[in-house]
């Protein structure tokens, strides 16, 4: 018994990487064809840069907010 030959025409698909997007954590290809990789697209790709940025310039979670507790006016 023999395979019967076939006439590969098209290249094999190459074995795509996927990998998770960092910024929303969707999985997403991970090769020359993503140009936003390893993220999934560009918003993720901006969103993922923003959130580098934010995370130097963090405001202090325990900064009092604005309202009528605290307010020596009204004592
Ligand atoms: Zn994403």
């Amino acid at each position: 018994m023999s395979e019967p030959s076939v006439t590969q025409t098209a290249t094999p698909e190459p074995t795509e990487r996927r990998v998770r997007c960092p910024a929303c954590q969707s999985w997403c290809l991970f090769s020359p064809r993503n140009p936003y990789r390893p993220f999934c697209s560009a918003q993720c790709k901006g969103l993922d840069l923003g959130a580098w940025a934010s995370e130097s310039f963090r405001l202090p979670e325990d900064t009092p907010p604005d309202g009528p507790f605290g307010d020596p006016r009204l004592q």
